[in-house]
């Protein structure tokens, strides 16, 4: 579901501090996967994931995405591509604090014609419910701890439906238990609805829980 083609990614490109950070990367992805995306700091991980997100494009290289070659396609269709396709979940999970949980879940869907409104909150406390949230949905985002937050993030990220989800260190900031119970819900969610993975860890004990684990080594994979 996923190919990356001797991918790469400078930054500063054109300034006298232009580096290479990604120096081809060859990945490919099976629908259902669960993998780890593991590596020193500063080798290349988040890089590599906010371009398979789409969020940022690489230098050279090919991504395909469902068959699809994306390099070549024009900002409106990758954006339709993101926002249908691929959901996230980051370290800090940038929830917005003022709205309650119900609110955060819904808000992906409320710029798109597939949801009609009365679905929208259905659907999202049908997710909060799934991650154990459904007592909670009326609170404040900045009045639940910080495993609350990142299990509200994680129902966001799953509100389109996405075919790929991208894990920047969703557990990372969280105590021990918490970070069991997120990763269970990203499995869980894995196995129920064959959902595709990519997660980042710097977690051993997680990324051996995984399917597969990738490794990146100064912006290349490591055998
Ligand atoms: P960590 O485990 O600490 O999150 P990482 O593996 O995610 O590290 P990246 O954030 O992808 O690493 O960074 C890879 C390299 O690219 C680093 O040398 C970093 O300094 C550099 N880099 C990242 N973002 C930028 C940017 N916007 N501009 C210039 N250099 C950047
Ligand atoms: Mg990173």
């Amino acid at each position: 579901m996923l190919r990356l083609e001797d991918i790469r990614k400078s930054y500063n490109v054109g300034l006298p501090s232009q580096t290479e950070v990604l120096h081809g990367i060859d990945v490919t992805l099976q629908r259902g996967e669960f993998v780890a995306l593991i590596g020193p700091s500063g080798s290349g991980k988040s890089t590599l994931l906010n371009i398979i997100g789409l969020l940022d494009r690489a230098t050279s290289g090919r991504l395909f995405i469902n068959g699809k070659e994306t390099s070549s396609l024009p900002e409106h269709e990758i954006t339709r591509l993101r926002g249908h396709s691929i959901g996230f979940v980051f370290q800090y999970h940038l929830l917005i604090s003022a709205f309650t949980a119900l609110e955060n879940v819904m808000m992906p869907m409320w710029s798109d014609r597939r949801f009609a409104s009365a679905d929208m909150e259905t659907r999202a406390r049908e997710l909060l419910g799934e991650v154990g949230l459904a007592a909670v949905a009326g609170n404040k985002a900045n009045n639940m701890s910080g495993g609350q937050q990142q299990r509200v993030a994680v129902a966001r990220a799953l509100a389109m439906k996405p075919d790929l989800v991208l894990a920047d260190e969703p557990t990372g900031n969280l105590d021990t238990a918490s970070a069991d119970d997120v990763f269970a819900l990203l499995r869980r969610e894995n196995t129920r609805h064959g959902t595709t993975f990519l997660l980042v860890t710097h977690n051993l004990d997680l990324a051996r829980r995984c399917d597969r684990i990738i490794k990146v080594v100064d912006g290349r994979i490591s055998p």
